[in-house]
């Protein structure tokens, strides 16, 4: 009886298909979100690290080799990454992950966006006329994301339903126990001038003042008069400028070193290799610059 019992379970183990799906992540964070979520049960490929700029790149043969035979796309989406994703999902010719497939997941569509422009925006070259796609930077969206991307993996692979939804309340736990401690750190921040509208996110999240951005529009670089504007209107106040890694250095620069303030570049996205702490570990830096000036 027991030894049937066991050549049954040996057999159901041997007979098991092959578990991990083959997901591709277009950013460092939504490949971080997969790895909380899923672990194990993905395959992972990652698209683009963090030192590339989602809004500029082109479709390589590498990404379209990948796509081919991904069961799930995992995307920032509102348009981020317009420049190249469709296209080289397009060439990939995989049914799954077309959009509007279960294969294909946008974590900006999961949750409300801030900054929706005016249809004006767009002619002015506003490169995010749907909204700001930059839902990564907030710690707390992502906690939603996590648990859209446990139901999305739970729809594709049913058998392993509850380590995903498992993953997703881990994840929420982690920035929950976090979240007090941020917002403490930053309690009497006095605020932030950005490059581009991106970490505003965190900036609202945490309740520290956003000053304003490099750029006038998103996506349209500063001319010398918008930085006398920007110089002008923040002469006498104290704060910092924070700037993406891969971002122009010397705008920032100059207006920190006029205005005497501190600046600092930092990553949008953790490392190719990072999972959900790693994520964190991402967040905890930006808190960490957002407070060295108080
Ligand atoms: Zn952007």
């Amino acid at each position: 009886m027991f030894r049937r019992l066991f050549l049954t379970l040996l057999l159901l183990s041997a007979t098991a298909p092959a578990l991990a799906l083959n997901v591709v992540a277009t950013s460092t964070s939504m490949g971080a979100l997969v790895r909380a979520v899923a672990g194990e049960h993905a395959d992972l490929t990652v698209l683009v690290g963090p030192d590339q700029d989602l809004h500029s790149l082109d479709a390589k043969p590498t990404m379209i080799r990948a796509l081919r035979s991904a069961d799930l796309v995992v995307a920032v989406g509102a348009e981020l990454e317009i420049g190249w994703l469709p296209l080289a999902i397009q060439s990939a010719a995989n049914r799954a992950i077309q959009p509007g497939q279960p294969g294909y997941f946008e974590a900006a569509a999961q949750v409300s966006l801030i900054d929706h422009g005016a249809p004006a925006d767009r002619a002015q070259g506003d490169v995010h006329p749907l909204g700001n796609p930059h839902v990564n930077m907030d710690p707390v969206r992502m906690v939603a994301v996590a648990h859209a991307l446990a139901e999305r993996f739970a729809l594709l692979d049913a058998a392993n339903a509850a380590r995903y939804r498992r993953g997703a309340e881990r994840f929420a736990e982690q920035v929950d126990r976090r979240l007090p401690q941020w917002q403490q750190q930053v309690a009497d921040a006095p605020g932030v001038v950005l490059y581009h509208r991106d970490a505003n996110y965190l900036l609202a999240r945490l309740d520290v003042p956003f000053l304003g951005t490099i750029e006038p529009i998103p996506g349209v670089p500063p001319s010398g008069r918008d930085l006398r504007e920007l110089r002008n209107a923040l002469e006498g106040q104290r704060g910092i400028v924070l700037f993406a890694t891969f971002e122009s250095p010397r705008p920032p620069q100059r207006l920190a070193e006029n205005l005497g303030w501190p600046f600092e570049a930092i990553p949008l996205d953790p490392p190719l290799d990072a999972d959900g702490e790693g994520y964190l570990a991402l967040i905890d830096r930006w808190v960490n610059a957002i407070s060295a000036t108080r």
